[in-house]
């Protein structure tokens, strides 16, 4: 688990202060998933590189597993920072390594014995799926095969927690899911906690559990995200699955409806005009898979008068959609 409390990171950049991550306190849970959605310029690499024990908070504490990091000694911080694996942009291999010499590198700086080292680079080169480029230059690998060594690289020393700063915003869009898939499939087949920073929507909406939208190095918003998708005033819910710019001057009842099973959709509307008698409107909305669900999140309009609005809003909790009045 990471817990971030009132993280502060000030920058003294020619006699000015800019302060680059403001407050920011967060929980990730063990095993899970968590998104940074931000702009350019947020503090997100900030962050980052306070998580991965590059840069001293100027205040505020962080802990991994248990363990405060921003008090520690030099000496204690280069053992912490074996728990955490981190994965860049633009891969930051050596080019006169191998691939294999790549993900061994690390393994050879902790002293780590060549025999170990060997049988380490064998399962991750299989577990990233390169098996057969071991021996390649990353001048002769793809993108997406440099990307797979930076990941393989990030395991090396087993961490608990690996970070990733845009690690699919060099890649073109089908690279970009193959390596958020393996992202995905790396957390459920080795536990590892998972920490991605982006300013796109794709990564959070095809792979994260729980997201926070950061802005002037804020969280300005924070939470799992099939929670968040359920309320109407969400940012991050509305960046990920849009109503929309809806009509309010539309005359009736308007509610924000989310269903966690898109297949619920219809026969909830239906059925409510079928049992109840009222003839609700789309305004707006989108369907996509968020978190591993098939989850939409629609703006609805209805006549009042036609049912009591409890009795319309309780007929669709019942059925497990999540409604709020917009
Ligand atoms: P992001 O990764 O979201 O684009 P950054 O963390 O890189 O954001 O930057 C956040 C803010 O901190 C920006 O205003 C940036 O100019 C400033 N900043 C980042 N690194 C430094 C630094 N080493 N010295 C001074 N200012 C910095
Ligand atoms: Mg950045």
């Amino acid at each position: 688990m990471i817990t971030l409390d009132s993280v502060t990171k000030v920058y003294a950049d020619r006699g000015k202060h800019v302060t680059a991550v403001d407050g920011v306190s967060l929980t990730v849970d063990s095993g899970e998933i968590f998104g940074i959605l931000g702009r350019s310029g947020a503090g997100k690499t900030t962050l980052l590189r306070c998580l991965n024990l590059l840069e001293r908070p100027t205040s505020g504490t962080i802990t991994v597993d248990g363990v405060e990091l921003v008090s520690m000694s030099r000496r204690d911080l280069r053992t912490a920072r074996q728990r955490i694996g981190t994965v860049f942009q633009h891969f930051n291999l050596m080019s006169s390594r191998t691939a294999a010499e790549n993900i061994e590198f690390p393994l050879e700086v902790t002293g780590v014995g060549r025999a170990e080292r060997r049988q380490r680079v064998t399962e991750l080169l299989e577990l990233v799926g390169l098996s057969d480029r071991g021996g390649n230059y990353p001048s002769e690998l793809s993108g997406g095969q440099k990307q797979r060594v930076g990941i393989a690289r990030a395991l090396a020393g087993r961490p608990s927690v690996l970070l990733s700063d845009e690690a699919t915003s060099a890649l073109d869009p089908a690279t970009t899911e193959q390596i958020l898939d393996l992202f995905k499939q790396i957390n459920e087949a080795t536990g590892v906690t998972v920490v991605l920073i982006t300013h796109e929507a794709e990564v959070v909406r095809r792979i994260c559990d729980s997201a926070a939208l950061m802005e002037s190095g804020r969280f300005v918003e924070q939470g799992p995200l099939l929670q968040l998708v359920g309320d109407p005033d969400s940012r991050l819910a509305e960046i990920l699955l849009p109503t929309g710019d809806h009509d309010l001057s539309i005359p009736g009842r308007h509610l924000t409806l989310a269903f966690a099973d898109e297949r619920a959709i219809e026969p909830s509307l239906s059925r409510l005009s079928r049992d109840l008698g009222v003839e609700v409107s789309i305004l707006g909305g989108t369907l996509e898979r968020v978190a591993g669900h098939q989850v939409g999140r629609l703006r609805v309009v209805y006549q009042p008068g036609q049912a009591s609005d409890d009795a319309v809003i309780g007929y669709l909790r019942e059925r497990g959609v999540t409604v709020t009045a917009a």
